[in-house]
C-alpha cells in the first residue's frame, strides 16, 4: 500500500501530537494581484537584500500539486497552502500592484524560491540598480563536506553584480 500524505499526516498527529503547531489561519479576505512579494527587507528578511517578487499568474497547477503531494506539522502553513491553489485562481490582472504574502504562506512558499526564480516565475529588484531584473546570476560557492554535515554558499546577484540573497547552508545527512 502507498503512503499517501493524508495517510502520514494522520498518523504524525496522532503519534506526535506536541510536533503539531496549532495556530489558527486567518486566509486573506482579499483578492491577490498578480505578483507578490515572496522574501525582501520588506518583511525584515535578513538573507535578501534584493526583493524577490513571484507569479502567481504561473502557480496554481503547481500550488495545486503541492497541496496534495507534502504536509508540513505547522496547522496554519498546512491551511495556508491548502487555501493557496484557490487564492491564486482568482488573481486580478487588472491592476498592475503588488500583494504581500502572510506569514503562513511565506512559510510553505519561501523554501521553494529557487525554484520559482528556475522556472522563471519571478522578477527581483535590486536597490543598488534601482530596477527590477528577471534573471539573476547564480553564485553559490564554498561547497563544503565534512564527515555527514555539507556547506555551501548561496548567492545571488543582478546582472550587475550586486548581492540580492546571501545564506550559509549547512545540512546533515544521517
Ligand atoms: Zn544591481
Amino acid at each position: 500500500m502507498a503512503i499517501t500524505v493524508p495517510i502520514f499526516s494522520n498518523f504524525f498527529k496522532r503519534k506526535y501530537p506536541g510536533f503539531v503547531t496549532k495556530e489558527i489561519y486567518q486566509a486573506p479576505n482579499h483578492f491577490p494581484y498578480q505578483m507578490a512579494l515572496l522574501a525582501g527587507p520588506y518583511y525584515g528578511d535578513e538573507d535578501y537584500y534584493g526583493s524577490l517578487l513571484i507569479d502567481l499568474s504561473k502557480m496554481e497547477e503547481w500550488a495545486t500539486h503541492h497541496a496534495k503531494a507534502t504536509w508540513t506539522s505547522v496547522t496554519a502553513e498546512q491551511e495556508a497552502k491548502e487555501y493557496f491553489p484557490r487564492w491564486v485562481s482568482v488573481f486580478n490582472q487588472y491592476v498592475d500592484a503588488i500583494t504581500f504574502l502572510d506569514k503562513s504562506q511565506r512559510g510553505f512558499l519561501k523554501p521553494y524560491a529557487l525554484d520559482f526564480v528556475n522556472k522563471g516565475w519571478f522578477q527581483i529588484y535590486c536597490p543598488n540598480c534601482k530596477e527590477f531584473f528577471h534573471e539573476i546570476k547564480n553564485n553559490d560557492h564554498g561547497k563544503d563536506r565534512l564527515g555527514s554535515t555539507i556547506k555551501w554558499i548561496a548567492e545571488w546577484q543582478c546582472p550587475n553584480g550586486h548581492v540580492l540573497h546571501y545564506k550559509k547552508h549547512e545540512i546533515r545527512i544521517f
